[in-house]
């Protein structure tokens, strides 16, 4: 594997490519940039032919790992397949080439694009309004919060306290504290869904809202959730629906009807947007009734002539300067158009499915710590094999990498012991799928601690510290 970086691989003198010699009249830099502004030395380039450039990074972007090569089953992510199809959509120049501060008469196409993205997505939610502001799910969490805050607010409540179950997202907590709320985090109960005896403990006048993934993070849909959105409505407080598993219920279940006051939805999950890399991805928020008014602006609207953007009456005001994710915007939106309303129910039927058929085929070499039909995902425990054998999750994640396949999520959710949580997505083929198994089952039965020890064996990046990765990567190598 040879991993020097281009800087290493120069060689003073060589060239890439040779351009015929310019006919144009020479001109002095200085002639045309002041002197003070010119470098003193040449820049230091790499100096390759173009064939060693091309295999440099030919090189590079096979030692990446994505779903166009390879099974990537990590657990509250939904690394599903993208449609090809949604990218040139997306590259069309009539959209690549928008400029963001164009006036609306002459960006007609865009907004009802946007328009219907709106209605598409609250419809699938069962909200009232949607914004298509925040980049991302987290974002959307902290946007609806600040929207929930100013509510009570204007009502002249002061309700300060979120409360988030321990098995929610790191994000929730996170985005709550951001916005300036206090968390109280109460226990799953004994089944893996929220325990409602401690739900009633913490309700109360000081409380602003409840923050739920459903089906939650350990892939069980709560089958108390009319009762719990109930529970808090009875004190004034609100439920925030967590949709990053949106792709367990497309038009199936909606969170509106559950009884859910706001939503963010991941475009770059359940939308079919590339994600992984860094983005851009997006979160936009589905809000009902009185909290409409505080949904961040502009938002599309229709008029008579028109499409126009305009401010919500209360509006919390801009999360974003732009459209700068405007292209994720399109392919979630030719994504549902090319699905269709039966199409989404069957993606969300088929990642169902595939789920539940990996989890009954490996729920006995690993535990399965809530013995129940899952979602669109499942957890598994290492804890019995840790014991017996020496493996941790840690080592049956490095044993797949070795074999081809990306791990699942480990040790999260928090509250199940030595976790691995697996998401297959409605994209995958049963071969791929029982390929997954057989290795995750040859991994209990034939190996240990001890043989895992050094995995992932042969990669390009091996065993690491894994707090030393953390806090110190050396990104270069
Ligand atoms: C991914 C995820 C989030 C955060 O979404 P981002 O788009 O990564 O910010 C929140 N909650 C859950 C359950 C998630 O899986």
């Amino acid at each position: 594997m040879n991993s020097k970086t281009i800087f290493e691989k120069s060689h003073p003198g060589r060239v890439g490519t040779m351009p015929p010699p310019s006919d144009c009249p020479a001109v002095q830099a200085c002639e045309v940039i002041p002197a003070a502004r010119l470098r003193g030395a040449k820049p230091e380039l790499p100096e390759l032919t173009e064939l060693e450039v091309m295999r440099h990074f030919v090189g590079l972007s096979q030692k990446n790992y994505s779903v166009d090569t390879q099974f990537y089953p990590l657990g509250s992510c939904t690394m599903k397949y993208n449609p090809r199809v949604n990218e040139l959509v997306a590259s069309l120049p009539g959209f690549t080439d928008l400029h963001p501060l164009s006036g609306c008469q002459h960006v007609q196409g865009a907004l009802q694009l946007m328009y219907e993205l709106q209605k598409g997505l609250a419809e699938i939610t069962g909200m009232e309004a949607v914004t298509l502001q925040p980049s991302a799910g987290a974002h959307g969490e902290v946007t609806a919060l600040f929207a929930i805050e100013r509510y009570f607010k204007a009502n002249g409540e002061n309700r300060h306290i979120i409360i988030v179950p321990d098995s929610s997202h790191g994000t929730n907590p996170a985005s709550a504290a951001l916005a300036g709320f206090e968390v109280v985090t109460i226990p799953s109960s004994a089944d893996g869904l929220v325990d409602l005896e401690a739900l009633k403990a913490h309700l109360g006048p000081e409380v602003a809202a409840l923050m739920l993934t459903n089906p939650n993070t350990v892939g069980l849909f709560d089958v108390h959730i009319s009762e719990i959105c109930r529970l808090l409505h009875e004190v004034g407080a609100l439920v925030y629906y967590d949709g990053a598993n949106m792709n367990a219920l497309m038009g199936l279940a909606r969170p509106g009807d559950m009884g859910f006051d706001m939503v963010h939805i991941n475009l770059h999950k359940t939308f079919s947007t590339p994600h992984g890399g860094g983005g851009p991805g997006s979160g936009p928020v589905g809000a009902k009734g009185e909290l409409v008014k505080f949904l961040p602006g502009p938002t599309v609207v229709k008029h008579e002539n028109g499409y126009v953007l305009q401010k919500p009456e209360h509006s919390i005001g801009r999360v974003r300067m732009f459209w700068g994710n405007f292209l994720v915007m399109v392919k979630a939106w030719a994504y549902i158009r090319a699905l269709g309303a039966e199409g989404v129910r069957n993606a969300s039927r088929l990642a169902v499915l595939a789920a539940n058929y990996m989890r009954v085929r490996l729920q006995e070499a690993y535990e399965l710590p809530f013995k129940r039909v899952c979602m669109h995902e499942f957890v598994l425990s290492a804890s019995k094999l840790k014991k017996e054998k020496g493996i941790h999750a840690l080592d049956a994640a490095k044993a797949l990498l070795e074999r081809g396949f990306h791990a699942p999520t480990i040790y999260f959710p928090l509250i199940v012991e030595e976790a691995l949580m697996i998401e297959p997505t409605e994209t995958e083929s049963k071969e791929t799928m029982d390929a997954f198994v057989e290795a995750m089952l040859e991994i209990a039965e034939h190996e240990s601690g001890e043989t895992l020890h050094a995995a992932p064996r042969g990669l390009p990046v091996t065993r690491l510290d894994e707090t030393q990765a953390a806090r110190k990567p050396v990104l270069k190598q």
